[in-house]
């Protein structure tokens, strides 16, 4: 199985959801490699015990570094549980992530159900 670089990526009202969903699918992330913007990956890392790579905060330019990592192909998949309901003081940030993800074809969950069709996914494994 070739392990892959997956990037967690939660808005301050999303992170108790994304740690709920590290939680649930901790024994097939626990096989790849984690990577999330600071404050991310820091509250998945004391929850779950997940080794998770923290780049820097989201607004501090950590979503343009995973998005950096796209282009340069270190990241496989991004799951990014982005708030829906609160404007964002960095959403040219997060709209130049989409867009990235985008261009390179990467797959990118931005809620609960899609990152679970991931983890559900054969394709994981290859
Ligand atoms: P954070 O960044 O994990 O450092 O809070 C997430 C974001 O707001 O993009």
């Amino acid at each position: 199985m070739e392990k892959k670089v997956i990037a967690l990526i939660a808005h301050d009202n999303m992170k108790q959801s994304i740690i709920e969903f590290c939680n649930d699918y901790k024994d097939i992330l626990c096989n790849h490699t984690l990577v999330g913007t600071g404050t991310t990956s820091k509250r998945i890392s004391e929850a779950t015990g997940l080794t998770v790579t923290g780049y820097k905060s989201g607004p501090l330019g950590g979503d343009q570094q995973i998005g950096a990592s796209i282009v340069e192909g270190r990241t496989d998949i991004v799951i990014f549980f982005s708030d829906p309901l609160t404007a964002q003081p960095h959403d040219p940030d997060v709209k130049a992530l989409l867009r990235i993800a985008q261009v390179y074809d990467i797959p990118i969950a931005n809620n609960r159900s899609t990152a679970e069709y991931i983890m559900h996914s054969d394709l994981l494994e290859k």
